[in-house]
């Protein structure tokens, strides 16, 4: 029997009702991490894990390889200038300056959107290295480029029994400036 033979031939009609089943669509995302953007930060899960301990202990800290002296931000496990893996970790300066910014206002993910935009990302000099980073204390008004920031260390309460944290920037205070 070809296809066409099938749908010609009434003893083959449909004379049953397809199954139905109901389903349901979660009220609520179950996935505790889909919105959490922090990394875990032990050693069984980053093998940076050292720049999350170094930072818990409020030192900023990245890589620098032995063998050709680059300093890499983020940190790396190899370097990329020389492919070579023998790297240690080395403080940073804590403070800088703005290099560039921009304000988040909208386009966030659903929960995250009320939260607290708009804020201010931004590219802050090191010196050493540019990293880019949240500049809390501040609204894209009152920055300048160039302006001094120092860091903030912002423990996060998320759904992990971890201890985590993560570096942010926060401009220098009046008359407090290097
Ligand atoms: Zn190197």
């Amino acid at each position: 029997m070809t296809d066409t033979d099938r749908f010609d031939d009434d003893s083959t009609a449909i004379d049953r009702e397809p199954t139905r089943e109901r389903v349901s669509v979660p009220t609520e995302i179950e996935l505790p991490r889909l919105l959490d953007f922090y990394e875990l930060q032990t050693d069984n899960h980053t093998r940076i894990h050292a720049f999350y301990d170094n930072l818990r202990e409020g030192r900023l800290t990245t890589t620098r390889c032995l063998d050709c002296e680059e300093i890499h931000f983020p940190p790396r496990i190899v370097c990329p200038e020389c492919t070579g893996d023998d790297l240690e970790y080395v403080d940073l300066p804590h403070e800088g300056e703005l290099y560039a910014f921009s304000a988040v206002r909208g386009g966030l993910p659903i929960g995250l959107r009320e939260h607290d935009v708009p804020y201010v990302v931004a590219v802050v000099d090191l010196g050493p290295v540019r990293l880019s980073a949240r500049v809390d204390g501040a609204t894209h008004d009152d920055l300048e480029i160039g302006d001094p920031v120092t860091l903030k260390i912002v423990e996060i309460d998320g759904p992990t029994d971890e201890e985590r944290v993560f570096y942010r920037f926060e401009p220098v205070p009046d008359g407090d400036s290097a």
